[in-house]
């Protein structure tokens, strides 16, 4: 691959993205805050970059990888951002996967179609930006199976497929501008809520008389069987290789899952949407992190909430 791909967040999951985009033959360049991320990839010849600035001049498409949309904007807006220089950039394509709000993604899109090229790309004169979210966890990262969602200018979303086949093995495009974080706030919303009434069944049965075990196997040839019960299951023992068998080690930090709960009541209040479900599970897993588990895995919530063993 001939394009110049710089890659800006090497966390849990930018740094494993970025391992996959070296292996299928972009030339990468890298940047992150923490210096021993960057040394990572500077120990195997990787380039890297002392500013997000400082990527974009040597890039064509820019991919970031960020907790929030506070360093999402701190990124491209900030000081040494990759929207600086006099506005005229040679990143034809920047890739924000990170989970932010759709409102953010919506005006960094308006932010990057004010500047322009420093040379025509793709018969275009100014640059865009595509909102990516990633669906998979760190394992997905790991194996390039994530799934994307993707909102912006389609055109550049098809010419940039590839791109995200070599970190993911499905691409879905959403439609325009903020539409992949809609759509990924969303699907965390349904997860959060569907992993809470799994708990709540599991522990009322329990309460009745009922093993979790003997409850999984009716869930799941039921009509309550989804993701939180017959692949991710809360109840430790029920399931190996799962968090909730490793002492909710690993997985989906509650403390993400409270940042997407509250990005999705705040975009929810923004268009004067109740959410009331929502809204209760953010306020659970708040409290989870409030009360020091706000590394351990979002389904940890049946422990915590519903077994009666707080540890
Ligand atoms: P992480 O905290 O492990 O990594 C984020 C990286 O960004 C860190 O290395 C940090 O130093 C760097 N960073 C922060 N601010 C920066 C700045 N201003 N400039 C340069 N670097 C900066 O997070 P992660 O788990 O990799 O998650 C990244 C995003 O992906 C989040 O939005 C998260 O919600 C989302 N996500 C995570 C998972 C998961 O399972 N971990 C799954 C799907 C989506």
């Amino acid at each position: 691959q001939s394009q110049q791909v710089g890659f800006i967040g090497l966390g849990n999951m930018g740094s494993r993205m970025a391992n996959n985009l070296i292996k299928a033959g972009y030339e990468v360049t890298v940047h992150d805050l923490n210096r021993s991320a960057m040394k990572l990839f500077s120990e195997r010849g990787i380039l890297t970059k002392e500013s997000p600035f400082e990527v974009a001049e040597t890039s064509d498409v820019v991919i970031t990888m960020l907790p929030s949309s506070a360093n999402v904007l701190d990124v491209y807006t900030g000081p040494n951002g990759l929207l600086r220089s006099g506005n005229v950039l040679r990143p034809w394509l920047f890739v924000d996967s990170s989970t932010i709000d759709p409102q953010t993604s919506r005006r960094l899109s308006v932010a990057v179609s004010n500047c322009s090229l420093k040379e025509k790309k793709h018969n275009r004169e100014t640059p865009v930006i595509l909102d990516a979210p990633v669906s998979g966890g760190v394992l997905a990262a790991e194996s390039g199976t994530l799934t994307f969602m993707v909102g912006g200018l389609e055109e550049a979303y098809l010419a940039s497929k590839s791109l995200f086949l070599s970190m993911g093995k499905n691409t879905i495009y959403c439609g325009g501008a903020g539409n992949g974080s809609a759509a990924k706030i969303c699907n965390n919303l349904a997860l959060a809520v569907s992993m809470l009434g799994v708990s709540e069944g599991f522990a009322l049965g329990q309460s009745l008389g009922i093993s979790a075990t003997t409850l999984t196997k009716i869930f799941n040839s039921s009509s309550a069987r989804c993701w939180s019960s017959d692949t991710y299951n809360p109840v430790p023992g029920v399931m190996e290789g799962v968090p909730s068998s490793r002492n909710y080690d690993g997985g989906f930090a509650s403390k993400l899952m409270a940042k997407d709960l509250n990005l999705a009541t705040t975009s929810a209040e923004e268009v004067g949407f109740k959410c009331p479900l929502t809204l209760q599970a953010e306020q659970i897993f708040m409290e989870l992190c409030n009360q020091g588990h706000g590394t351990k895995d979002f389904s940890c919530v049946f422990r915590h909430f519903y077994s009666g063993k707080d540890e």
